[in-house]
């Protein structure tokens, strides 16, 4: 069991070195009110220039495509453009 933690643990030390952590953290995700699509297009196109700067975007990618998840930005893409992804892979 132990073991297993620790390698839990390795998996997600990425995430320290997220650039999304902190002020711009709203961005990556849809407000729980409805959104309008100009507002969605922006806050995308701000999450994603952080993404293309994120010196762990490819394993924040990966996590996100291994455990499917299912709303905001993840390595620069968005839930739509990571399931088209994910379908064109399989
Ligand atoms: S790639 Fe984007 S969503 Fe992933 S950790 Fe970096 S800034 Fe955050």
């Amino acid at each position: 069991m132990v073991a297993r933690r620790d390698d839990e643990f390795d998996d997600l030390a990425w995430q320290q070195r997220a650039l999304c952590r902190g002020d711009h953290a709203s961005s990556f995700y849809p407000p729980l009110h409805f959104e309008r699509k100009d507002l969605r297009l922006t806050r995308e196109r701000l999450a994603k220039s952080i993404c293309a700067i994120c010196p762990v975007k490819q394993a924040c990618l990966e996590y996100a495509l291994r455990t499917a998840e299912p709303h905001g930005i993840w390595g620069g893409l968005n839930e739509l453009e990571r399931r088209e992804l994910t379908n064109r892979q399989s």
